[in-house]
C-alpha cells in the first residue's frame, strides 16, 4: 500500500469572491478541502495523505507542505517532500473538487495497475467550438475530454516529469501528453464538479421551507361533513363560515406558513360575507396557484386527523385521491394518519374534529 494521497489546497481561488479562500470555506457542514482528506482515509488506500496549503494547520494523519506560486510548484513541493519515502503511486487532487466518490479512487487504483498515468474525464453535452489561427472551428464534442482529479501516477515517472517541467500546467496529465507518454484515461463522474465561483457551492438553488398547520372546528346537527374535499355520511357537520373542511384549513395554514404568508384568517376574514358557506376546496385554489408561481413544489404532507370517528382508514384513500386531485401533486407525498383521544374532552365526545399538518415545500429560482 505505498500509494499517497496529494491534495492541493494552495490555490488563491481568483475566480472565488470572497475573504476566506475556497478549499477552507464552509461545505456542506465541514471546511471543503476536508471532504477530500475525510475520502482519502475512509477509502484505506492511502499509506500517506499530503496535504498542499498555505494556511497554519494540523490534522490528524496528515502531513501538511507548504504551497508554491501556481499550481505546478505546489505539486512539486509534495512530490520532493515523498522523495526517498518508498511511495509507489501517488493521487493528486484539487481540493475545490469535494464531491468524487471513492469508488472513483478503487478504480482509479486498479487501473494504475497496467499503467503510469491514469485520469478520470467526462464527455461534454455542450456543442464544442476552438479557436484556432484567428479562426472559430467545430470540434467533436465526443472526442473532447474533459478531465477532472484524483488523477494517479507512477511516483517515479511524475516526479521526472514535474522536476524538468518549464511550463504552465492546469493538471498533471498535461506533462504526460506533452511528452508523448501513454495517460489511461477512465470514466469520471458528472457530480465531481470544481467549486470555482461561489454559487457553485449550492448543489442546486432550491431552499426548503416547512409549515405547520392547525385547526379545530365543532361538530353541529344538520351540517354535512367535509373532510379533505370529501364528503362523509356522519351524524354532525363542521360548523363554520366556510363548510368547515378542518383538513383543509389546516394545509392552507400550513402551505402559508412554508411561503411566510400569514393565515387563513388574514387571507379569509369571517367577518366577510363574501366568504361565508364558501367550499374550503376554492379557498386552497389560489394557494396553489400562488404556490407555483412562486417556484415552489411540495415534497411531502402529512395529516393527523383528531377524531373520535370517523374512522380515518375507512376514507383515507378517498380523502388522498382528493387532495391530490385539489393540491395538483402525487398521491405517494400525501400521508393521513387518524388519531382517536380515548374518548376525552370535546374531541373525545364526537362534538369537535381537529387537524394538524406538517408540509414541505421546494423553492427553486
Ligand atoms: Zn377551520
Amino acid at each position: 500500500m505505498n500509494n499517497c494521497f496529494i491534495l492541493l489546497a494552495a490555490g488563491k481561488g481568483k475566480r472565488f469572491n470572497s475573504r476566506e479562500k475556497k478549499q477552507f470555506i464552509n461545505y456542506k457542514n465541514k471546511p471543503l478541502f476536508m471532504h477530500s482528506v475525510d475520502k482519502a482515509k475512509k477509502s484505506k488506500i492511502f499509506k500517506k495523505i499530503v496535504l498542499v496549503t498555505n494556511k497554519q494547520i494540523k490534522i490528524p494523519n496528515v502531513i501538511v507542505v507548504k504551497g508554491g506560486k501556481e499550481r505546478s510548484d505546489s505539486s512539486l513541493n509534495a512530490l520532493n517532500y515523498l522523495k526517498n519515502k518508498n511511495i509507489k503511486n501517488v493521487f493528486i487532487h484539487d481540493a475545490a473538487r469535494p464531491n468524487f466518490s471513492i469508488n472513483l479512487l478503487k478504480k482509479l487504483k486498479k487501473n494504475l495497475n497496467k499503467n503510469k498515468a491514469v485520469v478520470p474525464y467526462i464527455n461534454t453535452n455542450n456543442s464544442t467550438k476552438y479557436a484556432y489561427k484567428n479562426k472559430i472551428v467545430n470540434l467533436k464534442r465526443e472526442k473532447v475530454f474533459l478531465t477532472q482529479t484524483p488523477q494517479c501516477f507512477d511516483y517515479k515517472t511524475l516526479y521526472k516529469l514535474s522536476k524538468n517541467n518549464k511550463n504552465y500546467i492546469t493538471d498533471e496529465s498535461t506533462l504526460f501528453l506533452n511528452k508523448n507518454k501513454k495517460v489511461k484515461f477512465i470514466k469520471g463522474e458528472e457530480t465531481n464538479i470544481k467549486i470555482t465561483k461561489k454559487i457553485d457551492l449550492y448543489e442546486s438553488k432550491i431552499k426548503t421551507f416547512y409549515g405547520i398547520g392547525f385547526d379545530i372546528h365543532r361538530l353541529i346537527k344538520n351540517k354535512k361533513l367535509y373532510l379533505g374535499g370529501v364528503k362523509i355520511p356522519f351524524h354532525s357537520g363542521l360548523k363554520g363560515h366556510s363548510d368547515g373542511d378542518v383538513i383543509l384549513h389546516c394545509i392552507i395554514d400550513a402551505l402559508l406558513g412554508a411561503l411566510r404568508k400569514k393565515d387563513i384568517g388574514t387571507l379569509y376574514p369571517n367577518n366577510k360575507n363574501k366568504f361565508k358557506n364558501i367550499k374550503s376546496a376554492k379557498m386552497l385554489k389560489p394557494i396553489i396557484l400562488d404556490l407555483r408561481n412562486s417556484n415552489c413544489y411540495i415534497n411531502n404532507l402529512d395529516i393527523n386527523l383528531i377524531c373520535e370517528r370517523p374512522k380515518v382508514s375507512k376514507y383515507r384513500n378517498k380523502i388522498i385521491n382528493s387532495l391530490s386531485k385539489l393540491m395538483n401533486i402525487n398521491k405517494s407525498i400525501i400521508n393521513l394518519k387518524g388519531k382517536t383521544v380515548e374518548k376525552l374532552g370535546l374531541i373525545g365526545k364526537e362534538s369537535a374534529i381537529a387537524c394538524e399538518s406538517i408540509i414541505s415545500i421546494n423553492k427553486y429560482e
